[in-house]
């Protein structure tokens, strides 16, 4: 997969990716990342990017034209059809689901904005979707994309270790057709020591019985979704043998 991030500091979003299971997907082959700074595509002496808000008001707007010429410079260096996404705290909240969809693109531009924000009519003209990272203000894009890059990139075939493996993750799908009302937190977790002054590990897990051991981390993943996040537990389509556990 190829991701192509369009920002005034492209070298803080490849940072990111240069760490652990990202980083390792990018050594294997299996993900390539391109920074395009829209201050290279500028005109004038002082290569501007941005300038006043028509209408008045605080803060600058990064101008058509610079982002426009970097993103017809990324879409160029590949053949391959691109997804342009923006990142906007007024776009969709990401979601696992939408990771999952984002990870099976072939190319993705990511679109990193600063000050106010870009101006409007590039976003109308270019871009395919906004996605945001949560209900809060950063003072750029570039901590969403690389939000992005990470959570895509660990999902690229061969890129986690079977130690790292996503099976049990938090907001997977627990069975392959992707039912997303199965959604649940993931269950908890211990290694050694056995024994510890903070507490045990539960009995369970050393049993070596595989089907206690399953029906275990079911019933804690499916009461921890229900304490902490009820509002992903749609009880209506819960089977039966989930709501015996919900119960016991
Ligand atoms: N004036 C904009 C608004 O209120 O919608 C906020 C602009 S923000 C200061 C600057 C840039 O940070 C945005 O253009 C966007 O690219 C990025 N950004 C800020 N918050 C974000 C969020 N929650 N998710 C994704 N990107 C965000």
């Amino acid at each position: 997969m190829r991701i192509d991030v369009i920002s005034l500091f492209p070298e803080f979003v490849a940072q990111c990716a240069a760490f652990g299971v990202v980083g390792r997907a990018g050594e294997r082959g299996l993900l390539s990342l391109h920074g395009w700074n829209p201050r290279d595509y500028a005109e004038g002496n002082y290569r501007r990017v941005d300038d006043r808000p028509f209408g008045g008001g605080p803060g600058m707007v990064m101008l058509i034209d610079p982002l426009r010429a970097s993103l017809k410079a990324a879409r160029e260096a590949d053949p391959r059809p691109a997804r342009v996404v923006y990142l906007s705290p007024q776009g969709a909240p990401l979601t696992q689901a939408k990771v999952r969809e984002l990870a099976g693109q072939e190319r993705l531009v990511l679109l990193c904005g600063r000050y106010e924000g870009v101006d409007e009519r590039l976003l109308a003209a270019d871009v395919d979707e906004e996605i945001s990272i949560g209900d809060y203000v950063l003072s750029g894009g570039e901590l969403a994309a690389a939000v992005i890059v990470d959570a895509v990139a660990r999902l690229q075939e061969g890129a986690l270790n079977d130690a790292d493996s996503a099976e049990q993750d938090s907001f997977e799908p627990v069975d392959p057709a992707g039912d997303p009302a199965r959604v649940l937190l993931d269950c908890p977790h211990y290694t050694r020591p056995v024994s510890h002054e903070l507490g045990d590990v539960p009995a369970v897990l050393m049993s070596g019985n595989h089907a206690e051991i399953a029906r275990w981390r079911r019933q804690q993943a499916l009461g921890r979704t229900w304490q902490r996040r009820p509002d992903l537990l749609d009880e209506a389509s819960l089977s039966n043998a989930d709501r015996a556990l919900l119960a016991a």
